[in-house]
């Protein structure tokens, strides 16, 4: 199939909600990550999103809307905190989970009695919703395992030639995919996967914020898990990654001596001094961090890394997901420098 490159103007707009009215899939931009488009409703459109990710089939897709009255629509028991959180936190990175009517099938659930909602903030992907006049599943538009793709060409270099069309919408400017979360009681909610929205932002909110254990443990065997995303290997790059904690004297030293062929560094905006290794740089706090971290493991790729050092960020802020992204990329692989 040809995939099409299409800009984010109003004609390739048109031309890509009809893609998707038609049961085709469609690389479209988010403020998060780009993700891969399909009629949430159509269970043939949502099949060709999972055979182009080559996604586990338990895994359930997020479905995005564009105003609060497809919410009602697509789900039943909505608590009064989650309209709370949506009249603070819509458009934008975060990721509901309510009990789903049966117009989302079973394929978009993951055979889940449950749906994650999100209304995004990229314009375009609001006008595209709007067009196309159905809720869009949308993944992440990258290989599954690989790193998500933050640019349209990240998309090409992903979904080429397996889906109709790319829009490109320019860099994602959170980087990191939206938090999500599902409700406990009528003040608390349990954050499943951290991202774009802080715990800190979410607590302004709600009053008892928990945080899954799994973001920041790897999981053991025959542990049960409340995310089916939180059993797959994540965000990898083809290079082995090991991530570092501690100061960045220890981390040159340790760099320094375990340096073989074709092994880089990747630090803060300011560091790279003192390192034996070519170094690359992703951001100098934490929201620099999170809309560069991708990019950079892809980057690290294309130089032909074979092993990289990671500096930990602090997990905090939104840097608790930027931190969930890299001990997942590691493999859980994290040594204290
Ligand atoms: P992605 O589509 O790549 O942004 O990943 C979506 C994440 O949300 C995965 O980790 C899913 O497991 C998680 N998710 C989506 N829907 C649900 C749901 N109904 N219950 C729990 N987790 C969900
Ligand atoms: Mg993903």
């Amino acid at each position: 199939m040809e995939t099409l490159q299409l800009s984010a103007d109003a004609a390739d707009l048109d031309k890509a909600a009809a893609w998707i009215k038609n049961g085709e899939v469609v690389g479209m931009p988010t403020e998060t990550v780009y993700g891969l488009a399909a009629d949430a409703c159509n269970p043939e459109a949502v099949a060709k999103v999972f055979a182009a990710k080559g996604r586990p089939a338990d895994n359930p897709l997020i479905v995005h809307i564009a105003d609060m009255d497809m919410l009602p629509e697509l789900v039943c028991e909505i608590p009064p905190l989650a309209y709370r959180l949506a009249e603070t936190f819509w458009p934008g990175p975060l990721t509901m989970i309510f009990k789903k009517q049966d117009c989302i099938p079973a394929i978009t659930s993951g055979g889940l009695n449950t749906v994650g909602i999100r209304m995004p903030a990229h314009p375009a992907a609001l006008e595209l919703i709007r067009l196309a006049g159905v809720p869009i599943a949308a993944p992440s538009g990258n290989v599954s395992g690989y790193p998500s793709p933050t640019t349209a060409a990240h998309m090409v270099r992903d979904m080429s030639g397996k889906i109709a069309a790319i829009v490109d919408g320019g860099d994602c400017t959170v980087g990191v995919e939206s938090t999500v979360i599902s409700f406990e009681d009528e003040n608390t909610v349990r954050i499943l996967r951290p991202g774009g929205v802080t715990q800190e932002q979410l607590l302004t909110i709600a009053e008892h914020v928990v945080i899954d254990p799994a973001i920041l443990h790897e999981l053991q065997e025959g542990q049960s898990v409340r995310s089916p995303g939180m059993k797959y290997q994540h965000y990898s790059p083809a290079a082995h990654v090991v991530l570092a904690e501690g100061d960045y004297a220890g981390f040159c030293s340790y760099v320094n001596s375990h340096a073989g062929n074709n092994t880089y560094a990747l630090v803060f905006d300011g560091e790279g001094e003192g390192l034996s290794v070519p170094a690359m740089t992703f951001g100098k706090d934490d929201r620099q961090q999170a809309q560069q971290l991708f990019a950079a493991l892809r980057e690290l790729d294309e130089r032909g890394a074979c092993n990289v050092f990671v500096r930990a960020p602090e997990p905090s802020g939104i840097g608790l997901a930027v931190y969930n992204r890299l001990i997942r990329a590691a493999g859980f692989e994290v040594i204290q420098v």
